[in-house]
């Protein structure tokens, strides 16, 4: 685990579950405005990670509905495994510390400040297509 304190980790811990709370929340919403009342009851029941994982539902149902709470549930999923396996707030490309400060504002960062910001400058050109 990288240089987190106790005190840091149940903070983020937090962040990661309010997140997926309000996700879970913003999914169920959708589903009952669009008439999806079984579906969102399923939602709702499913909270503990283990037990389903809500992403995979999502992308059996209607992927483009929930292209991005998808993206971000499989973020907050991936962040409680690295949690488990105490590789959380490692960057998955220098092994670096992430920092508390970014993880803080980003609990699901899988890079430090410096490799992200390399990525985005190699990829920039693919993720934002302009004419
Ligand atoms: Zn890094």
């Amino acid at each position: 685990m990288a240089n987190l304190t106790n005190a840091q980790l149940k903070n983020l811990r937090q962040l990661l579950n309010n997140n997926f709370t309000k996700l879970r929340d913003e999914v169920r919403a959708e589903l009952i405005r669009s008439g999806e009342k079984h579906y969102a009851d399923l939602v709702s029941g499913v909270l503990d990670i283990g037990d389903e994982s809500v992403a995979d539902m999502l992308a059996d149902m209607d992927a483009a509905l929930f292209d991005r709470q998808i993206q971000e549930i499989r973020d907050i999923e991936a962040a409680w495994l690295r949690l488990a396996d105490l590789s959380y707030g490692a960057c998955i490309d220098c092994g670096g510390d992430i920092g508390y400060e970014r993880l803080s504002v980003y609990p699901t960062a899988k890079r430090c400040f410096t490799c992200q910001s390399q990525r985005e400058k190699t990829y920039a050109h693919e993720a934002t297509p302009r004419l």
